[in-house]
């Protein structure tokens, strides 16, 4: 066993400041990395603490996560030590939920999220190595037998590319989607499709109908993991118990975030330097560290948060700094050569688990 839930994540109550959770999944050496003869320079101390010993006697750092899960972790694992399970039990109760993973391109973040990719057209996934998402249908569909109110479940599924976002479950030519706001909704991206769905079979069907559109678009090519960033919701509609109260109808959410690569995104950027460079490198992920560097800075008004400067701020807006309960997966390669990139990327989750948000249940 590996332990309990995150420990935030267990006893949360409604409107305390909850910091985001942070695992992070070692991923174990791939084969390119074996035959290089690479060692690894990452190692767990205890299931919470992680410590990294460069080569060539470099000082050894220690960093501190919810959770820290090793190459030898099944999925299975990752799954009951990811807290997960907790987040599909309160988007349940109409909090709005969020998993994303973080690290560079190579580091395991589809993997966790979904598996390997399946080998031919048709292929399935077997069920040993599915990811976070197809464990957590079950999961959500489980529990909602259990339930005994009938409760509508509807999915969307969307890429942002180059700042644009696509919805991945509609079919025919894509258009792009505006990402609008209101009071009651927050952001939202306006005419995103949502399908109902009530089976685990069914959800499926929406999840490898996004992905195959996602891999087979001609703009991404090669790119699809490294340089878009995909978001799989999953809306909840309880009704009320008793029709004398309406107000009790809950909606929750559940959101799992495939972020695009983070390699050559330093944790902080000055504004000036995001404006500059948003053409050419992710803006979205730029402005991603950029939100939670501000989040983290006393000084800084919480209202003044600049979510309005990336589409992923703007649809996350509400998982960093509002109402949500968010979970972070970060992940790394433990070999020596990705060390800078690692680094990186501990850094950054370091940073995001100070994050907190203050949750509520939402309304429609
Ligand atoms: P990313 O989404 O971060 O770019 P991937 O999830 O595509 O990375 O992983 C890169 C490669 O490594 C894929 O071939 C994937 O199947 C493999 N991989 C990643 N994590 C694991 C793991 N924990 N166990 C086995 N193979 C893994």
């Amino acid at each position: 066993s590996i332990g309990n839930l995150p420990q935030t994540l267990g006893e949360r109550t409604k409107g305390m400041e909850t910091p985001i959770q942070v695992v992070l999944r070692i991923r174990p050496m791939n084969q390119a990395e074996l035959r290089r003869g690479e060692q690894s320079v990452l190692h767990c101390s205890g299931p919470r603490t992680l410590r990294v010993s460069p080569l060539g006697g470099g000082r050894e750092v220690a960093f501190h996560f919810s959770m820290v899960l090793d190459g030898a972790r099944t999925q299975d694992e990752v799954f009951q030590g990811s807290g997960v399970q907790r987040l599909v039990e309160l988007a349940l109760q109409g909090f709005s939920c969020t998993a994303f993973t973080f690290g560079q391109t190579g580091s395991g973040k589809t993997y966790t999220l979904t598996g390997p990719p399946p080998q031919g057209e048709g292929e399935t996934v077997p069920s040993s190595l599915t990811g976070l998402m197809q464990r957590s249908f079950a999961c959500l569909l489980d529990k909602i037998q259990h339930v005994g109110t009938p409760i509508t479940l509807s999915a969307s599924y969307l890429e942002i590319y180059n700042e644009q976002v696509r919805d991945l479950l509609s079919r025919g030519p894509h258009h792009y989607l505006p990402v609008r706001w209101n009071k009651t909704r927050g952001f939202y991206v306006e005419k995103l499709k949502a399908v109902k769905f009530g089976t685990f079979e069914e959800v499926m069907k929406l999840l490898l109908e996004g992905l195959r559109r996602r891999r087979s678009s001609a703009h991404n090519l090669n790119e699809v993991s490294s340089r878009s960033h995909a978001l799989f919701t999953i809306h909840i509609q309880c009704p009320a118990v008793s029709p004398s109260r309406p107000k009790e109808q809950t909606f929750g959410k559940l959101c799992f975030v495939d972020l695009a690569g983070s390699e050559k995104v330093a944790a902080t950027r000055s504004r000036g330097e995001l404006m500059l460079e948003a053409s050419n490198i992710n803006r979205s992920l730029l402005a991603l560290g950029h939100c939670i560097s501000l989040l983290l800075d006393p000084r800084q008004k919480k209202n003044h948060i600049p979510y309005r400067d990336s589409k992923l701020t703007r649809l996350l807006a509400d998982s960093l700094g509002g109402s949500g309960i968010t979970l972070m997966v970060a992940c790394v390669s433990p070999s020596a050569q990705s060390l800078p990139e690692t680094l990186n990327t501990l850094r950054y989750a370091s940073r995001a688990q100070r994050v907190t948000t203050r949750p509520m249940p939402k309304g429609p």
